[in-house]
């Protein structure tokens, strides 16, 4: 051995890597933590109803949180450099976010998506310097968007299977960790339950995986809509699942189940007509005074059903969903007469009993 055997090794250049993760850590500490919403309805009695309100993150939906912790797992495990060419199958949220975060960092985006998606998404994609690349099922996105990412040479960001791992669910301001610290100095800082709908599953993962590990007695309920193998998977325990309909309600529903659908972290499912999802997100945007788009509406109607539940026990607690994103997304459809009338939607029954439940708390 001689002294020149001790030259220190050539390494490959990092400077890319450590600027993009300086660049997300300032999207972080520019932003501020969501609200946790408490409104009144004064038929619930004894009953707190509490909405952690992810529509104001900047790219408009809880998929900010998971289009960061994409990235971050992305390049801290060296998938993702300098120009590498960024791909995602998407119902459209979520790579809003993305294209925002690509455009951040300098780094080509290209969305595959169903060819309904709602035309404020695809705008916001383009906006953000992204690139649409349409098919026609949901279930045809995540082959396409795969073999685009190696035509490229590119990263598939694939959120259905890597929502479940992107997320730190010991904390590190994860939603869940955001939720019970909000909830702290409230009268039951322990909700009996938290009620969320799922589109990779990933947020639900979080909560149940936190709930556990913060060892609390909070019950978590996953919402589903009428096209989607989720509520079939939990029932039957079958994986396998399938779903030939693409789901109406955007960002929840899928026609498979996805792999960061963790079953095992959920203690209860309900399945939701969509009808009745989209009848809440109207009730909801009416007292919020301000527009909560059709998932959100799944979540609260079933959080009105489990309210109905402890409230004909003659128990008193409280629940907590999440405001998924802004119905401003859906004028052109669930706001839209025309598009109701044309998918068959009567929302008339739907409206009247939620909100008889929500001024008497009788619910028939
Ligand atoms: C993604 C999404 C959901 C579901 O969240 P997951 O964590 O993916 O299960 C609900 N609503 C909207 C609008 C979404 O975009």
């Amino acid at each position: 051995m001689t002294i020149d055997d001790l030259a220190l090794p050539d390494c490959p250049d990092r400077s890319w890597t450590r600027r993009a993760i300086e660049l997300l850590q300032g999207d972080r500490r520019r932003s501020a933590d969501t609200h946790l919403l408490k409104p009144v309805f004064k038929g619930l009695k004894g009953i707190s109803v509490y909405f952690k309100d992810e529509s104001t993150h900047p790219t408009g939906s809880l998929k900010h949180r998971l289009a960061h912790s994409l990235f971050l797992y992305g390049i801290c495990n060296g998938l993702i450099g300098e120009g590498t060419p960024l791909v995602e199958a998407s119902s459209g949220s979520t790579a809003v976010s993305e294209a925002y975060f690509a455009q951040l960092l300098g780094l080509p985006f290209v969305a595959v998506m169903p060819r309904g998606t709602s035309k404020v998404k695809v705008e916001a994609i383009e906006r953000f310097g992204g690139r649409c690349h349409f098919v026609d099922g949901a279930g045809e996105v995540y082959g396409v968007a795969a073999g685009l990412a190696r035509e490229l040479g590119g990263h598939y960001l694939d959120q259905f299977t890597n929502a479940e791992r992107a997320t730190d669910w010991r904390g590190n301001n994860n939603i869940a960790d955001s939720i019970f610290s909000q909830l702290q100095a409230e009268p039951h800082p322990v909700p009996d339950w938290i009620v969320m709908s799922a589109g990779t599953g990933g947020t639900s993962a979080t909560l149940g995986r936190y709930i556990r590990y913060r060892n609390l007695a909070t019950r978590l309920c996953v919402a589903d809509v009428e096209y989607s193998a989720f509520y079939e998977a939990f029932v039957s325990g079958d994986g396998g699942a399938t779903c030939d309909r693409s789901s109406r309600i955007e960002g929840v529903g899928r026609p498979r189940v996805e792999p960061s659908f963790i079953p095992g972290v959920i203690d209860h499912m309900i399945r939701v007509p969509d009808a009745a999802s989209i009848a809440a997100a109207h009730v909801l945007s009416e007292r919020l005074f301000r527009r909560v788009g059709g998932s959100t509406g799944t979540n609260f109607h079933a959080l009105c059903r489990l309210a109905a539940g402890m409230m004909r026990e003659g128990r008193e607690g409280a629940l907590v969903t999440v405001i998924c994103d802004s119905g401003d997304r859906y004028a052109s459809t669930y706001f839209d007469e025309g598009w109701l009338a044309a998918n068959g939607m009567e929302l008339a029954p739907h409206r009247a009993r939620l909100e008889r439940f929500l001024d008497t708390g009788d619910f028939v």
